[in-house]
């Protein structure tokens, strides 16, 4: 708590603020940086929310999206930055530059593979959510919920504990939500919106991604890949597909579940999650990337193929699997 006054007292000395989200956005990131965002404005901050990322088209339901800006050469430096849900600087993009120009930064988030690159971290993984620590410091600071407050701050809460299913949900999450929910956000449009809201070619490229699955370790490990032209052919780009690495883990023998999506040629994101005692973020770590023990990430360059660069990963998580 000692690190929560100090940013209140940052806070309070800054004027121009920048509050800052990661690369590939999600729910969390994007609801972390808006609750800031508004709740700091409305206490009288002047509040630039930015993600150096486009916004997966579903938010673009929710209020205020439109308004996270991407990094611009001209932009002014603020006070502040608030860099949010973000475990690594490489995290946010090109607003590493403020950094490197030495502007005085707050980091808030809940992974536990978090570098603590600010000058002050707030680094929590008993959080389910940034999302949730961001609700935490907004009810110290006094600040007023209107319904779409309530809505925006719900929203990271919500998507980073799968809807209040993961093993990160405790009775702290329902007492926040509880509150939230009072404040006027409404679950039932939150879900149907994030989770109702399917484009018919997202079940075309979950096809594809079925004919691609595979399974090792006496079915313990399930993987499946989608490459550029997948997407292509679809129209889609890869940040509109995501979920499908959740599916994988629901597969009754699985621990280990991994989904690799080809952004571009020679680039893919891969997303890791485990059921219950694997520890993915140390795989993650492994290859430069991050995340949580049960939900981890990286990025994976190539030269030639990814399904040839991803057998060299799939070996290696194998090999510790078979090890537990
Ligand atoms: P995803 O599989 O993209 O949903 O990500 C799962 C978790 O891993 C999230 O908490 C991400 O923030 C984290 N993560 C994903 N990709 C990366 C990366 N390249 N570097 C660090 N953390 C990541
Ligand atoms: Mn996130
Ligand atoms: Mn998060």
């Amino acid at each position: 708590m000692r690190n929560v006054s100090a940013i209140i007292s940052e806070i309070e000395q800054a004027e121009k603020m920048l509050v800052c989200g990661h690369i590939m956005p999600d729910g969390d990131c994007i609801s972390s940086v808006l609750s800031l965002y508004r709740g700091l404005t409305w206490l009288g901050k002047k509040v630039t929310p930015a993600v150096d990322w486009n916004i997966p088209s579903i938010y673009l339901n929710f209020p205020h999206t439109e308004k996270l800006v991407h990094y611009s050469v001209n932009m002014e430096l603020p006070d502040l930055m608030i860099v949010v849900d973000s475990s690594s600087p490489d995290r946010i993009g090109r607003f590493q530059e403020f950094l490197k120009a030495g502007v005085r930064t707050i980091v808030i988030d809940h992974h536990k593979t978090n570098t603590d690159f600010g000058n002050i971290n707030w680094v929590s993984p008993v959080y389910s959510s940034t999302a949730q620590m961001v609700f935490r410091l907004l009810q110290i600071m006094d600040v007023n919920y209107d319904r779409e407050l309530a809505l925006l701050n719900y929203i990271g809460i919500a998507t980073d504990t799968g809807f209040f299913r993961y093993s990160n949900v405790d009775s702290s999450v329902f007492e926040d939500v509880a509150c939230l929910v009072k404040y006027g956000a409404d679950p039932g449009y939150v879900a149907r919106v994030i989770l109702e809201n399917k484009k018919l070619e997202e079940f075309y490229l979950e096809r594809d991604a079925l004919d691609n699955l595979k399974v090792r370790c006496s079915g313990k490990f399930a993987y499946s890949f989608l490459e550029k032209w997948n997407f292509d052919k679809y129209g889609l780009s890869e940040d509109e597909f995501s979920g499908f690495v959740s599916q994988l883990r629901s597969i009754s023998t699985v621990e280990v579940a991994l989904f690799a999506s080809e952004s571009s040629r020679g680039e893919a994101h891969i997303s890791l999650r485990s059921k219950s005692y694997f520890d993915v973020s140390e795989i993650a770590k492994t290859f430069g990337g991050g995340g949580h023990e049960r939900a981890a990430g990286f990025t994976l360059t190539y030269e030639k193929g990814l399904q040839e660069a991803l057998e060299e990963v799939i070996e290696y998580i194998s090999e510790r699997l078979e090890e537990k």
